[in-house]
């Protein structure tokens, strides 16, 4: 496998959370036009199988693609309607405002459900206040609350009131709404399946009832169609803060399974409402969206099909289609699951049923998720075409079923670029028209010494068993064909990477883990050594002396377009590079300038300035000095004798890691704001740390210390160049970009 081209497509812009997002696949928005442009397809007709990111099917009809989109779901269907139509804020107001309006006995609606979250500030006893209850699992009442108070402006965690205890009374008939939620999706006395019964029991009592009002409002509503839509989408929003997903202190969490955690949030239901409006906008200028057989005009749009792709009946109205282009899930029982019963609670029954293989389903096992993909890949190879797909959250176990499925429908894997950190692939595959070309024999272990080459890392066990996946692939066609009975092709192909890993001849272990978390390096290293991390720092450098203002995006992207597809640059690597080198540029979110230290000229003064200190100090404790960088510090008396190298970066596989005669030391002149670089790089990197690890770093700062030392003599040198080391802080911030 040829290790250089496509690279990998990071995105482009950082999109705002959008509704469900924490169940939608991960997308990189830009990833699909830059994959397809690579392929030479910049216009015309692109089919979404599968549509279940709204944001890529958004994105390709911006960049002027025709898409057509098959979409099974009725929920993620509903919510790519509404994002597409670009509706404005009034729009949204004035959907909620008619919901709001409803009348239940007296009483409309909206004051009727936020009466049931009022809850008084504990300072001044005002009930204009937001709420957030806290949980234990299986309790009947909250044991906390955090309250904001619009009357005192008070904030606070604090106890639960008597009067919270009160109004929790006041939720009416808990049964009825329970069995108003079931009767919804499935009517009549049936015993109600396990998933129906672990997605109703995933609701709180009052989270249920405000859910069972709003959804038995909806038949009788009197709107518009544009505002009915709006309002479907606002409480698919509203069903998915309502369920006790949603843990205390588990950080953001991506839920596969409905599992209630031990402490969670209740949130106020009609405040979701009205939030979900944001997550909604995505798209400013409306795209237009037809309904199969009828198709949108030449200038672009979205073409929608509400069902599998296989069950298209007329194919003949099929556009012609240049390529496929998706994004490929991993199995979500809890997403398919809730969004049967929520199609369930918006449009009766009759849309539930059409989803009813989720409710079946207990579980999705490798065989049964390679055999879904598989019928896609069928039907797309009827049209032979190309096949770009981006798959996020990989595992290797996902990655051959994707692969599997594709050759075994006759498609060949031509191209990839692969985030090993992200676990997120992108696939380029094309129809087999002839025989593929005679191969001669496959060294297995080229591809993994080439790509640790490359890299000059060290690489851990599970990114290289996905690489070997994937070169493997490329490398001959129809390695992982399969019948599709047979689940132990992991089990096998992992014996056969090992079996090469484990080659002592050609790879090392460089730590003491356990074989499948263990980090392996060439025995022979390449001669020209350069660490990934330092080469991206080198991008990073290139970069930002030319742009004077950039996002976090932008420069990972621009960094990824110069290096191989396999290895792309961590995000969070980027982020140290940004800490070390840049600064926010202020009153603008997420953008980044150089920091005034950090410019070129300013670089070369300090620089300049270090060889006048480091040839005093040599002189002033009796060294003789030659060279520039290195500069030697040469003793006749038996003491160690030192070589400088300067630098303004961290890129310290620069220099040589050993010197050319012995009895010197080497000692790297650094700016005190790498000091958390070279630091995370020695602690990061084992080989690195072998090469560097026993190099002295001193800051500028620290030589400017040790020259104004008014007693300073070789003893005290010694004793003192090492007391201001590169220290890496673990507490380093989050990714921000
Ligand atoms: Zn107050």
């Amino acid at each position: 496998m040829d290790f250089g081209k496509p690279p990998f497509f990071s995105e482009k812009i950082n999109l705002p959370p959008m509704l469900l997002d924490r169940f939608i696949p991960p997308y990189p928005y830009g990833t699909l036009t830059d994959m397809l442009s690579y392929c030479g397809i910049k216009d015309g007709w692109i089919l979404d199988p599968i549509g279940n990111q709204p944001t890529s099917i958004i994105e390709l009809a911006q960049s002027g693609y025709q898409v057509f989109v098959a979409c099974n779901n009725p929920i993620l269907a509903r919510i790519l309607q509404v994002m597409c139509s670009g509706y404005n804020e009034s729009q949204y107001k004035a959907a909620i405002a008619d919901l709001g309006a409803l009348r239940r006995g007296e009483e409309r609606l909206e004051s009727q459900i936020k009466a049931l979250y009022n809850s008084p500030c504990p300072e001044c006893s005002s009930i204009q206040t937001e709420v957030k209850f806290h949980w234990k699992k299986n309790q009947i009442i909250p044991y906390d609350r955090e309250i904001e108070c619009h009357n005192c402006g008070f904030s606070g965690v604090v106890k639960i009131s008597d009067f919270d205890l009160e109004t929790l009374k006041k939720i009416g008939n808990y049964n009825l709404h329970r069995n108003r939620a079931i009767q919804r999706v499935l009517p009549g006395n049936i015993e109600i399946p396990v998933a129906v019964k672990e997605v109703i029991d995933s609701y709180l009592p009052r989270s249920l009832a405000v859910i069972s009002t709003l959804i038995n409002k909806l038949d009788s509503m009197q709107t518009t169609a544009d505002r009915k839509n709006i309002i479907e989408a606002l409480l698919i929003h509203a069903f998915d803060t309502g369920n006790m997903q949603w843990g205390i202190n588990t950080g953001r969490t991506r839920p596969r399974q409905i599992t209630i955690p031990a402490e969670f949030y209740e949130f106020n239901l009609w405040n979701s409402l009205e939030e979900a409006v944001t997550k909604l906008r995505i798209v400013e200028k409306p795209i237009p969206i037809t309904y199969f057989p009828q198709l949108p005009s030449e200038k672009g749009g979205i073409c929608f099909y509400q069902g599998r792709i296989n069950s298209i009946r007329n194919k003949n109205l099929l556009p012609f289609f240049e390529a496929i282009a998706t994004v490929l899930p991993r199995p979500n029982q809890a997403l398919w699951t809730y969004n049967a019963v929520w199609s369930g609670w918006l449009w009766g029954h009759q849309t539930a049923q059409k989803l009813k293989g989720a409710l079946e389903r207990r579980r999705y096992d490798w065989l049964w998720h390679t055999q879904a993909i598989r019928t896609v890949f069928d039907f797309a190879s009827k049209l032979k075409i190309p096949f770009i797909a981006t798959a996020p959250e990989l595992t290797n176990s996902y990655i051959l079923a994707y692969l599997s499925a594709a050759s075994s429908s006759n498609f060949h894997l031509q191209n990839a670029a692969y985030h090993s950190e992200l676990k997120t692939g992108q696939f380029y595959w094309f129809q087999n028209t002839s025989k593929p070309p005679s191969i001669p024999i496959i060294n297995d272990s080229k591809n993994l010494s080439d790509f640790l080459t490359l890299k000059s890392e060290p690489a851990n066990y599970q990114e290289l068993l996905s690489i070997y996946l994937i070169s493997k692939t490329i490398d001959e066609s129809e390695i992982f064909k399969t019948n599709l009975t047979d689940n132990t092709l992991l089990m096998q192909t992992q014996k056969k990477f090992e079996k090469n890993l484990l080659n002592s001849d050609l790879f090392i272990q460089v730590d003491q883990d356990q074989l499948e978390n263990a980090d392996f390096w060439l025995t022979n290293p390449p001669n020209a050594y350069q660490p990934i991390s330092d080469q991206i720092e080198g991008l990073f450098i290139r970069f930002i002396q030319k742009k004077t203002n950039f996002s976090g995006e932008e420069i990972n992207y621009s960094i990824n377009q110069n290096l191989p597809g396999v290895l792309p640059a961590s995000p969070l690597f980027i982020q140290r590079l940004l800490n070390s080198y840049c600064q926010l540029v202020p009153n603008q979110l997420n953008y980044w300038m150089l920091s005034p230290q950090e410019y070129f000229s300013e670089r070369k003064n300090d620089l300049q300035l270090m060889v006048k200190l480091i040839h005093k100090i040599g002189s002033k404790i009796g060294y003789q000095i030659t060279g520039t960088n290195p500069i030697q510090w040469i003793s006749n008396e038996s003491r160690t004798n030192f070589q400088f190298f300067l630098t303004a970066s961290s890129i310290i596989s620069q220099f040589p890691f050993s010197p050319t005669k012995k009895n010197v030391d080497t000692v790297i002149i650094f700016p005190g704001s790498r000091a958390e670089l070279i630091s995370y790089k020695l602690k990061n990197d084992l080989v690195y740390s072998q090469h560097y690890g026993k190099f002295h770093f001193v800051k500028f700062r620290h030589l400017r210390t040790i020259n104004d030392n008014p007693g300073l003599n070789y003893k005290t040198w010694v004793q003192i160049l090492d007391s201001d080391p590169a220290v890496w802080h673990e507490s380093n911030q989050p990714v921000l970009f």
